[in-house]
């Protein structure tokens, strides 16, 4: 059970019960370790090297997977092998550990252990079940098993908050960072108890996070800002369009759904752009590649509430339990991880817009989009960045890239603009 001397938080207000959506299965190959191994070969009666399993590479397991060895495979339509109509077919019989945690995440810091969930469940998106705050017990218990698959993990990361950064070179305490936390958190579940009803010009979710980078930007120190540093010959519209077109294709690109997304490639391409800045710059939405020019020439206007709301519970889930900067993502300083959070959403905001042209370019520009279409697209967009978001290691190139592209004031507002 977990230890009275850590407590554990609860995100307010959010939902969870299992609907047997069996997106979790579609995701990503799930690692096993030697007692899931052991476990699988005795239910199943089987040896070893008849499982479809893979060897997780050095590089893997270090990030974050230490105590895993193997993989099950998926089959070649993308799902695990061990999914069947009915479900999970190992359920009552070796389901994996890792398939057990599904779809909570735990955040250890020096102020408690803090609960998360992965928005690739249908029932995380649609937010059903009893309340997370009534699943203490449940939730405590799923935490000892996380304990046992990561006993290193803890000791570790509540270290890793010692050391974070408001932007790269400008050190942050934890206690100060809990303190910026509570105003952002607040308007947060405000917007949830609103159910996305009171919509700004850009969105909600959007608004509150970008209102969040400005107050960290008037924190930092002058000399910190990319205007001010000498010899800067910063393109920065041009760089917002390379950093969308990039991100993109890494995180909403049909084409990359249920892969892993491969960091190096990011950071590869912003740096081509960069070099030889393409004229002719194409983001891949819908299964379709668009100019920015033609994502510009229309406006997608507001979302619908149920929208809005997704959007909220998403950032709410993530700024609660810390992964998106620090030891939560990739060691980002905060300020790069609120500017990557924002990119996020304006590229989820894009997809939807690119889908709308779309449809006008084929049903004529007065046809109407009813507002469960467009939730359902957001739904599988919102699924696809958090698998690939959870599955992410950014190396330090595009940590690199990322602290220096978001030194840049106005980089939030300008592509919150750009994505409306
Ligand atoms: S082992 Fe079962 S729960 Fe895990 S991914 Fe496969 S089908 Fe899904």
């Amino acid at each position: 059970m977990h230890s009275l001397t850590s407590p554990l938080h609860i995100p307010a207000a959010i939902r969870f019960e299992c609907t047997r959506c069996a997106y979790c299965c579609l995701s990503w190959p799930v690692p096993l370790n030697e007692t899931d191994v052991k476990r699988l070969t005795g239910a199943l009666a089987v040896s070893e090297e008849q499982l479809p399993l893979s060897f997780l590479s050095e590089s893997e397991r270090q990030g974050g997977l230490v105590g895993f060895t193997r993989a099950l495979e998926k089959r070649p339509d993308g799902k695990c092998s061990y999914l069947i109509d009915s479900g999970c077919s190992l359920q009552n019989l070796a389901k994996p550990a890792m398939c057990q945690l599904f779809p909570y995440t735990f955040m250890d810091t020096p102020a408690g252990t803090f609960v998360g969930l992965s928005f690739a469940s249908s029932g995380v998106i649609n937010n059903s079940g009893k309340l997370l705050s009534e699943q203490a017990t449940e939730l405590a218990s799923t935490l000892a098993l996380f304990r046992t698959l990561f006993p290193q993990l803890e000791k570790e990361t509540v270290a890793g908050w010692r050391a974070i950064n408001m932007a790269e070179g400008v050190p942050l305490s934890y206690e100060s960072y809990d303190q910026l936390e509570i105003s952002l958190l607040n308007d947060l579940q405000q917007a949830l108890a609103r159910q996305g009803m009171t919509l700004t010009k850009h969105g909600t979710a959007t608004a509150i996070l970008s209102r969040f980078y400005k107050l960290l930007a008037d924190r930092c120190p002058t000399a910190i800002w990319r205007e001010n540093l000498p010899g800067s010959t910063a393109r920065p519209k041009q760089i917002d369009q390379i950093l969308l077109a990039s991100f993109a294709a890494a995180y909403v690109d049909d084409s990359q759904n249920h892969k892993l997304l491969d960091d190096r490639l990011i950071a590869e391409a912003v740096s081509n752009f960069l070099m030889s800045p393409a004229t002719g710059l194409l983001l891949p939405f819908a299964g379709a590649k668009f100019t920015m020019a033609q994502l510009l020439d229309s406006a997608s206007g507001p979302l619908p509430p149920a929208c809005e709301d997704l959007l909220v519970r998403f950032i709410y889930v993530r700024i609660f339990s810390k992964m998106y900067f620090g030891p939560g993502f990739s060691q980002l300083s905060l300020l790069a991880g609120v500017g990557h959070l924002v990119l996020l959403l304006s590229l989820a905001r894009l997809s939807i817009k690119a889908r709308l042209l779309l449809l006008k370019d084929t049903e004529g520009p007065d046809f109407k989009v009813d507002d469960d279409q467009i939730l359902l697209w957001l739904t599988a967009i919102i699924r696809q960045v958090d698998s690939k978001f959870a599955s992410a290691r950014y190396g330090a190139n595009t940590r690199a890239m990322l602290e220096i592209l978001f030194l840049d004031r106005e980089r939030c507002a300008r592509l919150v603009n750009l994505s409306w």
